[in-house]
């Protein structure tokens, strides 16, 4: 059998994840991973919550439930084979008022049909047990959510690669793929078109998803729109008030899930992320307005319809992006001990986002396959967690198929 060529594009921790798995599957394959910047992960993958979500929110059967569960595996066994640091911190889901608790039910029975182990409801005085400092009357606790740098775990597999054989080209900006007949070539913004062709590509280009795929021939719908999260670190006095992870019961009237406290692997306590429409989808600091971008969302009829119908939503983050004190007085409901702790903002995630033409925006992961092309398309939360799910699937379910 003559020896198969990959093309993957996207240096983040799915595409690593992908490259990798080609390689575990077919060690005699060549693959080359292109990315646009000069090291690997410089996006979403090392700007995120860096929480291994356990599974507790998503619609059975789908793929995200399906992926995150095994990805959850496959990452622990992952960072212990390589030393490194995963702590299984817990996590805990609280309903302050009466009316959220038929919701944190639903989350409850998700979470079982998910087969999240060790997930239990407790009442207020448990759960003052797990969390001192937290209120609440009722709350779910999953003892095994855990707490990972994917921007390491990415570092380590792009070692990985290299060690088995594959290539990394940085400084390589894809334009598109173009496919004739058997052959994929790979097309560089410079215009240069990559001397080897390849039989497969997989693109996994994150905030950059959408125009990839539809220079390369793929739909142009689902477009990305980048919300981006701003974090806030905690006073250093502080941070013991808080042991894992305290997440706010979801709000169906909000498209994304509100203030909540997440311990990072460095042993700082965050708050955050919130989210907001980003004037650039790599404009990190928020001083980046790029103008081609955000001609991009404010030209998208789905933008308008999302924004039409989220103006409670909307408002209620420009609340915490404007005020960093509304930003704590959000996150003290859950924690009243520290109502007055200083906070230091970090550096803020931007998520790629896919958003339908009418406004929804999508739940579900989306891989798709066009020819011998294969787009990721859509790989929000919890994408890091599943990222060695989604590419055993990618490389064993999804290129497989003719
Ligand atoms: C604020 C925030 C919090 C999150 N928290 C969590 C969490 O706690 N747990 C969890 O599981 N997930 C979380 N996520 C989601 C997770 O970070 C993503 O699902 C995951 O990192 C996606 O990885 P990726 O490789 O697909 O994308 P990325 O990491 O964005 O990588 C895409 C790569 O493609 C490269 N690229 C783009 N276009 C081109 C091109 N044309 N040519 C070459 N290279 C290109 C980019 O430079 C980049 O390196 C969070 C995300 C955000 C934004």
């Amino acid at each position: 059998m003559s020896r198969k060529r990959y093309a993957v594009i996207g240096g983040g921790i799915n595409g690593l994840s992908v490259a990798r798995q080609l390689l575990l599957d077919n060690p005699d394959a060549s693959v080359t991973v292109f990315e646009k910047e000069e090291a690997v992960a410089q996006h979403q993958s090392s700007h995120n919550s860096g929480v291994v979500h356990a599974g507790l929110y998503y619609e059975p059967g789908g793929l995200k439930a399906r992926l995150c569960r095994r990805g959850v595996e496959l990452v622990r066994n992952y960072c212990a084979d390589n030393a490194i640091p995963y702590d299984e911190c817990g996590k805990v889901v609280v309903a302050l008022e009466q009316d959220e608790l038929p919701r944190l039910d639903a989350i409850y029975k998700k979470s079982l049909a998910n087969g999240v182990p060790g997930v239990r409801l407790v009442d207020h005085g448990e759960l003052r047990e797990i969390e001192p400092n937290c209120i609440g009357i009722r709350a779910l606790h999953s003892p095994h959510t855990a707490i990972v740098s994917y921007g390491q775990i990415a570092q380590r597999i792009a070692r990985e690669i290299e060690e088995k054989g594959g290539t990394i080209r940085l400084n390589a900006p894809v334009s598109r793929l173009i496919e004739r007949g058997a052959q994929i070539h790979v097309e560089l913004d410079s215009g240069e078109v990559h001397p080897e062709h390849f039989d497969y590509a997989i693109a996994c280009s994150g905030l950059q998803s959408d125009r990839l795929a539809q220079r390369s021939g793929d739909e142009a719908t689902p477009r990305i729109v980048p919300f981006f999260g701003q974090y806030y670190v905690i006073d250093e006095a502080f941070k013991a008030h808080v042991k894992g992870l305290i997440y706010p019961v979801p709000d169906p009237r909000f498209p994304f899930l509100g203030v909540h406290f997440t311990k990072r692997i460095d042993g700082q306590m965050t708050i955050g992320p919130n989210a907001f429409i980003s004037m650039g989808r790599e404009n990190y600091d928020g001083s980046r307005f790029s103008l081609r971008d955000v001609a991009d969302f404010l030209s998208y009829p789905g933008f308008w319809k999302f924004a039409s119908r989220n103006i409670s939503a909307t408002l209620r983050e420009l609340k915490t992006v404007l005020s960093e004190s509304v930003f704590v007085r959000e996150a003290a409901r859950y924690v009243p001990t520290l109502a007055d702790v200083g906070v230091t903002p970090a550096v803020r995630g931007i998520r790629a986002q896919a958003m339908q033409n009418d406004g929804a925006l999508v739940d579900d992961f989306v891989i798709r396959r066009q020819g011998n092309i294969t787009h990721i398309r859509n790989a929000p939360s919890p994408g890091a967690t599943s990222s060695m799910a989604i590419a055993e699937y990618i490389v064993r379910e999804v290129l497989p198929r003719q």
